[in-house]
């Protein structure tokens, strides 16, 4: 698999949906937002398409006024991805189902924005096919998150030193 920058890659998406952004006048950060490439083992245009889906709907069902945070942990073989938004969440009893291809919680309100249902799915069985699980918390009001984590394309440059502290700062 080809060495992927998933920070370069969520610039690009978000300069993709800057106008639906702009619409609901969400925000869109990267976290950490020095410039970091961030270098993963993945296919690049399905992994955009994963990326592609969970940036949309963190816009789209997030909170007008909002924030959608892309962030980047990186651990000693991995790098986790989150994307999470600031807005109502999805309810406790809908968590499983919305990676079934066609499940939408609001049913109205999903029909006036538009899409098939088909987005999570898409997405589960992409990360599944790069031997990755999809995990998603949310919480009524605060918002929801979305994570995942795929392998280094490249072992870190840190010395052992700052590759530790960077664990303890990632835990505490
Ligand atoms: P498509 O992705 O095919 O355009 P879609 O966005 O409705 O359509 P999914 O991406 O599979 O389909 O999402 C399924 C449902 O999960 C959405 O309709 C929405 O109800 C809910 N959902 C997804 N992401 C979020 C989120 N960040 N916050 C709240 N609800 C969400
Ligand atoms: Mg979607």
């Amino acid at each position: 698999m080809a060495a992927v920058d998933m920070r370069l890659m969520a610039l690009n998406i978000f300069g993709r949906l800057e106008n639906i952004a702009k619409s609901r006048n969400v925000t869109l950060k990267v976290k950490p937002d020095e410039l970091t490439e961030v270098w993963v083992k993945a296919d690049a245009d399905r992994m955009e398409q994963v990326m592609l889906n969970l940036i949309e709907n963190a816009i789209k069902y997030g909170n007008e006024g909002g924030k959608v945070t892309v962030q980047f942990s990186e651990g000693k073989k991995y790098m986790e991805v989150a994307v999470r938004d600031t807005g109502p969440g999805i309810p406790h009893e809908h968590l499983n189902r919305i990676f079934e291809r066609f499940y939408r919680v609001d049913k109205s309100r999903s029909k006036d924005i538009g899409g098939t249902g088909l987005g999570l799915a898409i997405v589960k069985h992409i990360l599944n096919a790069h031997d990755t699980k999809i995990a998603v918390m949310s919480k009524p009001d605060k918002g929801t998150t979305f994570s995942f984590k795929l392998e280094k394309a490249f072992t870190s440059a840190h010395s052992e030193q700052s590759e530790e502290d960077f664990v303890t700062q990632v835990n505490s």
